[in-house]
């Protein structure tokens, strides 16, 4: 269907819809039915026997799975079938929680699917994209995705880019004309907005006319990427450690197998040493478990309302050593109040709180009728008919549909008794939308005789600069430079009270004039100024204390007024005393030299403009700071994606910079930053906890095979044994650690240098040293058995076996704290009290249960060997041992 070439009858007719009053619910939903949800199929997903096969691919299990082949041909067969069960209970694990990691990541990205307004039964309604039909009525704005073919029927300075389709880069300028051709291609069908391409600046609404994969991007989707999960930094380490472990294991094994043959050992005995030896040292759980840590700990982030798009965030969270912030809306309650307007000469006080229309008006302290004031009151329509934004009451609330700042004017207003019906026979013919670089909004208006005139609102520095006179009562007067030093001075006075300002100017167009001549903004009158107040959020404070005694500096920026930022950043201790403001214009002054050099001391930067938040955070990266930024406009995707965290606004954000992110802040606080650094440092920790405990069972596994064969005894562990102390009892209480809960002081030590090893502070030799005492301990319990029965080598090594067990699961305990074991209560965290339960459970079942004897080459044990083992086992994690951790450095933010 050529919709370009129909005008808006004739598409209304042909979709059955009303571009006043969109569809009824009813139809709606019947042609959701019918055209099935508004998505792009992505590639055929890969086939669940793929993905189960692809859990043996790793090199450790193919290792694994090459000497059990081996062994079984050397006649072993109970052993082989025995370890191949094993290694296929794991894949199967593994297999599980990948489809578990798949589908959580599936969720994730349905929180932040976009969120489109279509119009639906006469009243405007937000709706996700998948819900879109043909026929919806829906706005677009800038910084939006287009999430489904729409023919357009009314544009505000629109331009939209379309480089996915069209491969052309510069935005495309829309309007509304029919397109009387046929055959015209995508790039000049400048009446329509395809699925896939970014808003860039302007609004406007149009028609549903394609949906899902009949969209021009659905015809194409092949294209399209598929969602790939790319491993995190930790995860290509812990891969690389497999390798080097993999390949240590198989050296020592050649060097033990070889010397073993030329003492004169059989071959085949040599062999099975080797495998041993190989299955002692590999971590053959570790890779699953690490999966299933990060992508519990995203769940548990989501629960915090921050959603992780990008895993390797969560790493890269715990490392943040600066957090870049907007104000609005994120440090600040974004309920801006309009609480003082100046029109020259008379200083007005506006009471009442958020957006509830209703207030007073005062001036020298007596309350006033602003409607008998009639540069108040004119003052109040021009900013009607400058702003966008609703009242909308919801549940008894008053809210506002569109931007905070225009919503206070609007709000303003109404506490006047004024509103758009007291604004009938004047029409906005023209608008320049407002943009946080250009720092400003006008419109041109028409009125009944055919009057046109300019009204341009915004940052008072910027419209000044393009002032030439001054409203003063009826008159219009030269701005002189006297009056421009009051009106500078009057502003300063209100943004010293930590408010925003905004000022109103007009024009009266010539006839002569075009509306759409880009002097529209010179020689403007000035009518009068607003400030606005927007108070910081409690939780941000606390937020950002802790985040310094984390060794994480917060830093604001802004495109607000250099004296409202260093208010507002003063109430929110946010700026220490010898903390420096900078501004825009300083700002672009500056070599990114200067910059790099003094930006150790900035604390706020304001009236900054989004290209500036590139530089700022390129800045402190040159200076090695780890950064986290945040951002909501469509110009702070390049500064967010920059950076090492980028983080956009979940309500407030636009899909481009969601997109560009690798974090989403569900409710746009400040205090939600907080929160996923320190769940960040928190998954780190556990992953920590867990390589420490999972590799300190293989370091005492090798020993205790070494020192046995160096001592020219039989082996003290068959593989078997040491595959199931791998994969089963050690697995559940990894993975309890991997839910454990921080320590006290997670936030009080300096953020983790990205260049850490996992290995660092201690924990290497922690892993060696206890892993050392509980290869000791199981030695000496084999040895001690052995010697009293030697005949009976299944009841030595059931002991053996059953003392690392037990060595283990009371050494869990001491690898949830970098201190001792004392420092945390064994209780704390029940998942582990109950996984080592279970743990103990599945020891028993092997040990005690006869069919499993043979298999697992045990005997049963009377209930006194359990109290010479338990106190054995005990020894290793009860040892006084210097925690090897670093002092915490003192930290300066
Ligand atoms: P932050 O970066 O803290 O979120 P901000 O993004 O709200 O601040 P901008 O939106 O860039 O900052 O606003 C900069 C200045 O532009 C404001 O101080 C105000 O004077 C002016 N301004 C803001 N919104 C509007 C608007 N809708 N119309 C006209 N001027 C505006």
């Amino acid at each position: 269907m050529k919709w370009y070439t129909k005008n808006q009858r004739e598409i209304e007719e042909q979709l059955q819809t009303n571009a006043g009053h969109g569809l009824s619910e009813k139809q709606a939903e019947e042609r959701l039915r019918q055209h099935g949800e508004n998505e792009i199929a992505e590639q055929v997903s890969v086939s669940r026997i793929y993905l189960f096969v692809q859990q043996f691919k790793d090199f450790m299990v193919l290792v694994l799975l090459g000497a059990t082949l081996i062994s079984g041909l050397l006649g072993e067969y109970i052993d082989a079938i025995a370890i191949m069960a094993i290694v296929l209970l794991n894949g199967l694990l593994g297999y599980f929680q990948e489809q578990k990691a798949e589908k959580s990541m599936a969720k994730l990205k349905e929180l932040s699917a976009p969120v489109v307004t279509v119009l639906q039964d006469g009243v405007w309604v937000n709706k996700t994209s998948r819900e879109l039909v043909p026929g919806d009525i829906v706005k677009v704005k800038t910084g939006d995705r287009i999430s489904a073919d729409l023919r357009l029927l009314d544009v505000n300075a629109l331009e939209i880019e379309e480089s996915v389709l069209t491969g052309e880069s510069i935005p495309a300028v829309k309007n509304e004309q029919p397109i009387p051709k046929e055959n015209v291609e995508l790039g000049d069908q400048h009446n329509m907005a395809f699925s896939g391409t970014l808003v860039t600046r302007g609004s406007g609404t149009g028609v549903v006319v394609a949906t899902g994969m009949s969209t021009a991007m659905g015809q194409i989707a092949s294209m399209l990427s598929s969602t790939e999960r790319i491993p995190t930094p930790l995860e290509r380490k812990l891969e690389e450690l497999g390798k080097i472990l993999i390949v240590g294991a198989i050296l020592l094994t050649v060097a033990v197998a070889l010397l073993g043959i030329y003492q004169g050992h059989p071959i085949y005995e040599m062999f099975l040493a080797g495998v041993s030896l190989a299955v002692a040292a590999i971590p053959e759980g570790l890779p699953a478990i690490v999966t299933v840590a990060l992508s519990l700990g995203v769940q548990r982030m989501i629960k915090r309302k921050a959603v992780v798009r990008k895993l390797s965030a969560v790493e890269t969270l715990g490392s943040a050593s600066v957090v870049c912030s907007d104000k609005t809306g994120t440090l600040t309650q974004n309920q801006m109040t309009v609480q003082q307007i100046y029109v020259p000469k008379q200083h007005y006080f506006v009471t009442g709180q958020g957006y509830h229309p209703k207030g007073k008006f005062y001036l020298n302290r007596k309350k006033i009728d602003p409607l008998s004031t009639s540069a108040l009151s004119q003052i109040l329509k021009n900013t009607l008919l400058c702003s966008h934004a609703e009242i909308l009451k919801t549940n008894g609330r008053f809210q506002i549909d569109g931007d905070p700042t225009e919503g206070a004017l609007v709000v303003a207003a109404e506490k006047a008794g004024l509103s758009r019906q007291n604004l009938q026979g004047l029409n906005v013919i023209h608008e320049i939308p407002f943009d946080s670089a250009r720092k400003r909004m006008t419109v041109v208006v028409k009125d009944e005789k055919g009057k046109r005139f300019v009204i341009s609102k915004g940052a008072p520095d910027v419209l000044l600069k393009r002032t030439s006179w001054i409203q003063e009562g009826s008159e219009r007067r030269p701005f002189t430079p006297k009056k421009e030093k009051h009106i500078h001075h009057m502003m300063e006075r209100m943004t010293n009270e930590a408010l925003r300002t905004i000022a109103v100017c007009v024009k009266e167009l010539d006839p002569s004039e075009n509306e759409k001549d880009f002097q529209l903004e010179n020689h403007l009158t000035f009518a009068g100024l607003f400030g606005l107040m927007d108070p910081p959020r409690e939780e941000a404070a606390e937020a950002i204390e802790t985040c310094r005694q984390a060794g994480v500096k917060t830093v604001m920026i802004t495109g607000d007024h250099v004296n409202t930022a260093q208010a507002i950043a003063r109430q929110l201790k946010l700026l220490p005393p010898h903390g420096k403001v900078l501004g825009g214009y300083q700002l672009s002054q500056m070599t990114d030299e200067e910059l790099e050099a003094i930006i150790p001391e900035v604390y706020v930067f304001a009236r900054v403009s989004p290209e500036h938040k590139l530089r700022i955070v390129k800045a402190f990266q040159n200076r090695g700071h780890v950064v986290a930024m945040t951002g909501d406009g469509v110009n702070d995707a390049p500064a967010i994606k920059a950076s090492d965290i980028g983080i956009s606004m979940g309500k407030g954000g636009t899909d481009v910079t969601k997109e560009a992110s690798s974090l989403i802040l569900m409710d746009d606080h400040f205090a939600t930053i907080k929160s996923a650094i320190e769940e960040g440092r928190n998954i780190y920790e556990n992953i920590r906890k867990f390589i420490r405990y999972l590799l300190a069972s293989n370091v005492g596994e090798i020993l205790v095979m070494l020192f046995a064969m160096m001592l020219a005894m039989p082996l003290p562990l068959v593989p078997v044994q040491i595959l199931w102390v791998n994969l089963v009892t050690d697995g559940l209480p990894a993975l309890a650690l991997g839910l454990d809960q921080p320590e006290k002081d997670v936030m009080k030590r300096p953020p983790r240098s990205q260049k850490e090893s996992v290995f660092a502070r201690g924990l290497g030799f922690k892993i060696v040293s206890r892993g050392f005492l509980i290869g000791l301990v199981t030695l000496i319990a084999f040895i001690f058995t052995y010697q009293k029965s030697p005949d009976h080598l299944a009841y030595a090594q059931t002991v053996a076996f059953v003392t690392l067990v037990m060595a283990q699961l009371i050494h869990v305990f001491d690898c949830r704290s970098d201190y001792s074991v004392f420092s945390r209560n064994p209780l704390g965290n029940l998942s582990l009290v109950g996984a080592v339960i279970s743990s103990i459970l599945l020891l028993l079942v092997v040990v005690y249960f006869e069919p499993l004897q043979p298999i697992f080459h045990t005997v049963e044990l009377p209930l006194t060997e359990w109290i010479y083992i338990l106190a054995l086992s005990a020894i290793p994690t009860f040892i006084w041992m210097p925690s090897g951790k670093e002092k915490n450095h003192s930290i300066h933010v």
